[in-house]
C-alpha cells in the first residue's frame, strides 16, 4: 500500500517514521529536536507525509519486525525514485545490523546510518549538531507522559536475543544526566515517566559498580512535579531487591513491574540461558508481592523456542494459572541469525505448532486478566486521562502501562481535561478494558 503523499512536497520539512520500541522513539525524538535546532519542521509518523526529507528509524530484532522495516524502506524507496521526496535516510536497529546488504540491496536510501551514529546526518546535511540540546527531545507521546531512556546496551547472553550484537555493551546514563533531564522534562508539563532500557535491573553496574536502580528511582521520585515513574524491561537474576522498599514507600512510584521472564521450565530457561531457575523465579515473584503490595506484573513469555517439550510447554501454562500476572504478552521464537541459539540449536518447532502454543497460552491468560478485572469494579481508583473520544474518555490507572495495557473508559457526564488525575470508580469491565464513572465525592 503506497502512503499518500502531499501533492506538495514541503521545503524544510522533515517527517520521521519510527519503528520498533520506546527506546528507538527516544532516540527519533532526540533526531527531531536536532532538526528544529537547525531550522527545520519536523513530524512524526505522518498520515500524509510531505516533507522533502524522509528518515525512517527502523527494528531489527525479530523476523516480523524486520519485515516491516524492511517494507516501510521500500515503500519510501518508491516514493524518492518518483521524486516525491528529496533525501531519504534510514537508521536505527536494522541498519546497524544489515548496513553493507541494505546498501547493496537499495541503492534509492541517500544513506544509512546505525543506532548510534544517527547524530552525523545532521552535519551530512550541512547543519551543526546542537551538543547542548543533546538530551533534549521533541515529546511525540501525549503530552502528560514520556519515555526515560536510562540505558543502552546489554550485557546478557539470553539464547535467542540479537540485542546484544546490535546494541553492543550495557551503558548507563549518569543519574545527574538522567534527573537533569527529568526536570526539564517537567518543565514541559510531563508528569508521567516511563523508565525503559534493555534491561533496567542492571543499572549503574557499568557506571557505579553496584545495582542503582533504586537509588535513581529514589532522586527521580524526589524531583517536584513528577506525579508517576513506571518501571520497564527488569530482569529477574540477581533482581537488586532493595528497589521494592522504594516502589512501596514511593506514592510516585507506580506499583507496576514489567519483568520478562521468558519461560518457567528449568531445562527451557537452562536452554535459553536465562541464568536463574523456575524455584529463584517463584522466591522473587512472591518477594515483590510480599514487599509491594497490590503491585502488577507485566511479563512476557516465549513460545516455540528450539527443544521446548509438550512438557515444558505444560509446565508454563501451570506456571502461569499459578502466578497469576495481571499483564502478560506472549510471542514465538524467531530463528535470529547470530544468536546462540541460531548457532547452537535447530529451530524444531513448526510454525503451526508455535503460533497454536501461543494461542493456547494467551487464552489462558485472557481468562485470568478477566477475572483480576472483575475484582476492580466498586473500586475508586487514581486515573490519568490520555484522550478524549467522541464517546468517552480513555485513562490508565497506575497499573496501565500506555499503549500496552487495559484503559479505563469514562463517560462523558463531566467534562474533563487531558492529562490531569480524576477519582474514578469502576463500573463494570469491558473485554480488556474497565469502565468507570468520576467519582467526586
Ligand atoms: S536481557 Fe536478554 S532478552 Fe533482554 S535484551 Fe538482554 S539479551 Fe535480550
Amino acid at each position: 500500500m503506497l502512503t499518500h503523499y502531499s501533492a506538495t512536497m514541503r521545503r524544510n520539512k522533515v517527517d520521521i517514521i519510527t519503528l520498533g520500541c520506546s527506546k528507538n522513539l527516544v532516540d527519533s525524538e532526540l533526531l527531531m529536536r536536532q532538526f528544529v535546532a537547525n531550522g527545520y519542521n519536523v513530524s512524526h509518523d505522518p498520515e500524509k507525509p510531505e516533507g522533502e526529507i524522509v528518515v525512517i528509524n527502523t527494528c531489527g530484532f525479530i523476523g516480523e519486525a524486520k519485515e516491516e522495516s524492511v517494507n516501510m524502506i521500500l515503500e519510501f524507496a518508491e516514493a524518492r525514485k518518483q521524486n516525491k521526496i528529496r533525501k531519504l535516510f534510514v537508521m536505527g536497529c536494522l541498519s546497524e545490523r544489515y548496513l553493507e546488504e541494505l546498501q547493496t540491496e537499495i541503492p534509492e536510501v541517500d544513506k544509512f546510518y546505525g543506532k548510534f551514529n544517527w547524530k552525523l546526518l545532521i552535519s551530512d546535511l550541512g547543519k551543526s549538531y546542537h551538543n547542548e540540546l543533546s538530551s533534549d527531545r521533541i515529546i511525540t507521546t501525549p503530552t502528560h507522559y514520556a519515555y526515560l531512556k536510562i540505558a543502552e546496551g546489554c550485557n546478557r547472553t539470553c539464547s535467542y536475543c540479537s540485542i546484544p550484537i546490535i546494541t553492543g555493551k550495557y551503558k548507563s546514563r549518569s543519574i545527574k544526566e538522567i534527573c537533569d533531564e527529568v526536570k526539564g522534562l517537567v518543565n514541559q508539563g510531563i508528569k508521567e515517566f516511563q523508565l525503559i532500557a534493555q534491561d533496567l535491573t542492571y543499572y549503574g553496574l557499568d557506571l557505579y559498580k553496584k545495582y542503582s536502580i533504586a537509588e535513581l528511582v529514589r532522586e527521580i521520585s524526589d524531583i517536584r512535579g513528577v506525579e508517576w515513574i513506571r518501571l520497564h524491561y527488569a530482569y529477574p537474576n540477581h533482581f537488586p531487591t532493595d528497589l521494592l522498599p522504594v516502589m512501596r514507600e514511593r506514592v510516585n512510584v507506580c506499583k507496576y513491574l514489567d519483568i520478562a521472564l521468558q519461560h518457567s521450565s528449568d531445562h527451557m530457561l537452562q536452554m535459553m540461558r536465562r541464568n536463574i531457575d523456575k524455584a529463584t523465579t517463584i522466591d522473587l515473584l512472591h518477594k515483590i508481592r510480599e514487599e509491594v503490595p497490590e503491585i502488577h506484573l507485566r511479563t512476557t513469555m516465549m513460545v516455540g523456542h528450539p527443544g521446548e517439550t509438550e512438557e515444558d510447554f505444560i509446565d508454563l501454562l501451570d506456571f502461569v494459572k499459578q502466578m497469576r500476572f495481571e499483564r502478560l504478552g506472549g510471542f514465538v521464537y524467531s530463528d535470529e541469525e547470530g544468536t546462540y541459539s541460531n548457532r547452537n540449536y535447530s529451530d524444531d518447532i513448526e510454525p503451526e505448532e508455535k503460533y497454536k502454543r501461543l494461542d493456547e497460552l494467551m487464552a489462558v491468560q485472557e481468562g485470568i486478566a478477566a477475572e483480576i478485572n472483575e475484582t476492580k469494579v466498586g473500586k475508586t481508583l487514581k486515573v490519568i486521562i490520555d484522550r478524549e473520544e467522541p464517546d468517552f474518555y480513555a485513562g490508565r490507572t497506575e497499573f496501565d502501562s500506555p499503549e500496552v495495557d487495559p484503559e479505563v473508559l469514562i463517560n462523558k457526564e463531566n467534562k474533563l481535561n487531558i492529562s490531569d488525575f480524576y477519582p474514578v470508580t469502576i463500573t463494570g469491565t469491558q473485554y480488556f478494558d474497565l469502565i468507570g464513572k468520576i467519582n467526586l465525592t
